[in-house]
């Protein structure tokens, strides 16, 4: 079906700011984009018209590393609460949510994750799932809820950990394994790793029955060197650092995502830089649970893709890259640290390259242009200031991020998901009543 979508400016993620722009859409491709004065061309007139005029389009966004089911958890206290580490933090919240979790919770918490998700301007997302007692089948409902029910694009993975026993272990195994295998080739809307959880709870007989299942196309999503601790255990227990003992089963690959790795040392990033992998940044995660600050030009430098997640902390990519600048800055004490183009290549170069990996086939992510996807938002914001190609990282963070971030249309793959302020297959009102009901459940289990 043809649709011709206008605003007031459009920056394509690249280098062109559009002032008045005019696209057509076809289906899940956009055909062409032009400006009101170009005439348009033959064959679009009874296109169906969503005019959304002084509103900026923007590239969807990607959160290249995240957890939905923490969206049940906002506000929830549990106690005793008194960590000293950040393996306590993990003992005394995380993994006591992760065991209380049912079925029905990670398709709430998938749900409503994935609308706020939109609500910001993400399109795609790459979850890292864990729930013990509910482990199979639960890749299944968080892609009904995340790609089906909202329509996102989503990367899932089970993380298998040696923490909660062995049998937990195995299950974990074959939830990645056969929801791999279930997903259809190309479909460009779902896509799966095969997830870890921490090398300090994954054994080297775990990693072996990893390596022996994982295909040669797929890569391991997992968190790497995030506390201190994670780099101190591997040292102890088998005399190597964390990334060469990953190495050793192979799950160093270009298809691979490791989150964090703020403890790494230089041997370590050599080895990620030869063998391809990403890695992914949570900065106000990091802060939170204070766990110290990755050294990013010391990846980049190495040419290794350094993208950009939430890890759980909701899904605001620009606040998240507002952040990302900012605690460069402070901890470097540089003005200049964290600058724009360090920023650029975190959200919109690297994030799109690690989704095309997931992806694969031709879709071109973070781009705005002819015989790209339509993966797109409209932000409500009226620049107070001229906007144009070489001034756009001004105004996202100190305009949209610092401000109000208010994402009227979201279109994934040609899908209208928001439509002027609304989701157009959705209940929202209903789906928050059930979540803050499911979620009040889900509290008293704990
Ligand atoms: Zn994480």
């Amino acid at each position: 079906m043809k649709k011709i979508l206008t605003a007031g400016w459009m920056w394509d993620g690249e280098r062109r700011v559009v002032e008045n722009p005019v696209l057509l859409i076809d289906n899940e491709q956009i055909i062409a984009t032009l400006t009101c004065k170009e005439s348009m061309p033959d064959g679009w007139e009874r296109a169906e018209r969503v005019d959304r005029p002084g509103r900026w389009i923007l590239p969807g966004m990607i959160n290249a590393h995240t957890h939905l089911y923490s969206a049940l958890a906002r506000g929830m206290a549990v106690s005793p609460f008194a960590p000293r580490t950040f393996t306590e933090i993990l003992e005394q919240l995380w993994w006591r949510l992760d065991k209380a979790l049912t079925l029905e919770d990670v398709s709430m918490s998938g749900l409503v994750g994935a609308m706020e998700a939109a609500r910001c301007g993400v399109t795609t997302l790459v979850d890292h799932h864990a729930s013990p007692n509910a482990v199979e089948g639960s890749l299944d409902v968080l892609r009904d809820a995340v790609s089906g029910q909202v329509g996102l694009r989503g990367c899932y993975c089970y993380e298998v950990s040696d923490r909660d026993g062995a049998a937990i272990a195995r299950a974990g195994i074959e939830e990645n394994r056969s929801f791999l295998k279930s997903l259809s080739e190309g479909s460009g809307r779902e896509s799966g790793l095969f997830g870890l959880h921490a090398a300090f709870t994954v054994s080297d007989e775990t990693l072996e029955s990893v390596a022996k299942v994982l295909s040669e196309d797929r890569g391991v999503h997992i968190h790497v060197a995030e506390g201190p601790e994670d780099e101190r255990q591997s040292e102890a227990a088998y005399g190597m650092r964390i990334v060469e003992r990953l190495d050793r089963f192979g799950l160093l690959r270009p298809n691979s995502i490791f989150a964090h790795c703020i403890h790494l040392d230089e041997h370590e990033r050599d080895l990620i830089a030869e063998r391809g992998t990403a890695v992914v940044h949570n900065p106000r995660s990091n802060m939170n649970n204070a766990v110290g600050l990755l050294d990013i030009p010391a990846f980049l430098d190495r040419s290794i893709p350094v993208g950009l997640g939430t890890d759980g902390l909701g899904c605001n990519m620009l606040g998240e890259l507002m952040t990302a600048g900012l605690v460069q800055k402070h901890t470097r004490e540089q003005s200049l640290a964290g600058d724009f183009g360090m920023l650029d290549q975190l959200l919109f170069r690297n994030n799109p390259l690690i989704a095309e990996r997931q992806f694969g086939g031709d879709i071109r992510f973070g781009r705005i242009e002819a015989g790209g996807p339509v993966d797109l938002a409209v932000l409500d914001y009226v620049p107070p200031t001229p906007i144009n190609a070489g001034n756009v990282f001004g105004h996202l963070l100190f305009g949209v991020a610092v401000h109000a971030l208010r994402v009227g249309d979201l279109w994934v793959g040609g899908r209208e998901v928001l439509r002027d302020g609304a989701f157009v297959e959705l209940d929202e009102e209903r789906i928050y009543m059930r979540s803050r009901e499911t979620a009040a459940s889900l509290w008293k289990r704990l």
